[in-house]
């Protein structure tokens, strides 16, 4: 039986359309995916939309429009991005489906009863990041993000007992049961828990909610806080709410065979995922998930985006003026997976002409043009290894099992560059005019390329087949990497095909 692989995309407010901080969570969860897929995983990967926040609410109320409506038109694009971005999604999630509320629900109650009580809450709480502040915490009053005074605010809320938890969840961090990555995040939360962990609200009055969210079970007073709803989304998506299928097959189940579990989330919501919701799920008493990939944040040009600097990038634009292969390709290769990167037409264009045009593209040509003059458009008999191809998977897939996307892409091109190292050492086209023989060369490059598309299969899926094919090879028949990845398998008498440009200059 194919072992079970289930990884999440954290879901985003629905308040604007998608920008390109999201599509690089997006293009890094869909990397993955598709690479568990190719090592033959049986892998459900999902993301959604969180439409129960107030931002959501307030931005309808300014925009004019009904609530509903609003949230519907905005998930929509979100939805889009599947296309826009060739997302290999099984599933998608709205928080406002009766599939989610059910199944918040349903996790309110299982937690511990004991975990779950009322008080009277007092504080400062910033409307946009829909959550209090600690006077300390707010620069000259003013809310750190939004640069706006949080309002004072007084009501009976329900609260979650997190303080319980502290010793486990500090044991959990320091034996690595839930794996982070990288290091550092894992860091920045053990120290954050050993400062002491607080209880905090999970509900809010209905009036303050405008009506709009999860309603708490048996209270009809209060609404459940968006990132209690909001977390849950990780098992409603899987039917959780009625024990369905992909509940069982996906999540953890105790005492059953090992699966792994993964959220792909962003630096600034790694405290709710780290801390918060696993507290919540120990006290429901469900498995944990087994790995969290907290990735950087992407500012534009090197400036935060804002709507007030007006530098929101919309990623269906960059798509549109570029090609969708190419932004895959850069939100990897130009953005390191771990910190903080940035995004520049400059930037962009260097990339695309020097791994792309120049780099595969050109390659792809060369050796397809070579192997049509030299050697009658066929494969020759096969040559040796000179690459050391197994370390260049070995290096691969330890890149892949640590997120470190932007190591695979420099892994790639060092075979790439190898490859044609290769050509101009060997100079074919001299040998051939000299009635030498070239078969060799031509092999050896020929089935280095196939490894590079190979290796960008989860990358640019497009790109890779369109190389497969060239080859005389057909994508659909690709097995899983451990079949793939040894060398010789192109055969010889196999005809090629000369390629359309892959990539061509901008
Ligand atoms: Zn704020």
């Amino acid at each position: 039986m194919k072992k079970p692989y289930y990884i999440t995309l954290t879901i985003p407010y629905v308040n604007a359309v998608p920008h390109i901080g999201y599509a690089l969570e997006a293009i890094q969860g869909d990397t993955m995916a598709r690479y568990q897929r190719l090592l033959g995983k049986n892998v459900h990967f999902v993301y959604g939309t969180d439409e129960n926040s107030l931002k959501n609410v307030q931005a309808a109320l300014r925009a004019g429009e009904d609530v509903k409506s609003f949230v519907d038109r905005h998930a929509a694009a979100f939805e889009r991005l599947h296309d826009i971005l060739n997302l290999s999604n099984d599933s998608f999630i709205r928080t406002t489906e009766a599939r989610h509320i059910a199944g918040a629900q349903k996790l309110w109650q299982m937690c511990n009863p004991d975990d779950i009580y009322k008080k009277t809450y007092k504080g400062l709480y910033c409307i946009g990041c829909e959550s209090f502040y600690a006077k300390d915490d707010l620069i000259q009053g003013l809310c750190p993000e939004h640069n706006t005074a949080p309002e004072d605010i007084e009501e009976e809320n329900y609260f979650f007992k997190l303080s319980k938890y502290q010793p486990q969840l500090e044991q959990i961090f320091l034996t690595d049961t839930v794996r982070v990555v990288p290091e550092g995040r894992k860091n920045e939360m053990m120290s954050f828990i050993k400062r002491g962990l607080e209880d905090f609200s999970i509900s809010r009055s209905v009036e303050r909610a405008h009506g709009w969210g999860v309603p708490v079970p048996g209270d009809g007073s209060q609404i459940m806080y968006v990132w209690f709803d909001a977390l849950t989304n990780y098992l409603s998506v899987l039917d959780f709410d009625t024990d369905g299928k992909n509940y069982s097959t996906y999540w953890l189940q105790p005492n059953q065979t090992p699966r792994e579990v993964v959220h792909v989330l962003g630096k600034g919501v790694s405290r709710f995922h780290l801390i918060y919701w696993l507290g919540m799920l120990l006290s429901a008493n469900i498995p944990l998930p087994t790995e969290e990939f907290v990735h950087g944040y992407i500012t534009v040009n090197g400036q935060k985006m804002s709507k007030s600097l007006g530098n929101v990038l919309d990623p269906s634009a960059i798509v549109d003026l570029y090609g969708q292969e190419p932004f895959r390709y850069y939100m990897l290769a130009g953005v390191s997976a771990y910190q903080d990167g940035d995004f520049s037409d400059e930037r962009f264009k260097e990339i695309y002409a020097s791994d792309l045009a120049n780099g595969i593209g050109n390659l792809t040509s060369r050796v397809m043009t070579m192997l049509i003059k030299y050697n009658k458009g066929v494969v020759p008999k096969a040559a040796s290894n000179i690459f050391d191809i197994e370390g260049f998977w070995k290096q691969y897939r330890k890149q892949m099992e640590d997120f470190a996307f932007h190591d695979v892409i420099h892994n790639i091109q060092t075979l790439v560059t190898a490859c044609d190292a290769t050509i101009s050492a060997d100079r074919p086209w001299e040998k051939a005019e000299q009635g030498l023989h070239v078969g060799d060369t031509l092999y050896r490059v020929a089935e280095g390329l196939r490894h590079i598309a190979l290796a960008l299969l989860p990358i640019m899926p497009h790109a890779s087949g369109a190389i497969f094919s060239v080859l005389g090879l057909s994508p659909k028949n690709i097995k899983t990497l451990d079949r793939e990845c040894v060398w010789g398998l192109l055969l010889e008498g196999t005809p090629v095909k000369k390629p359309e440009p892959l990539f061509p200059r901008l």
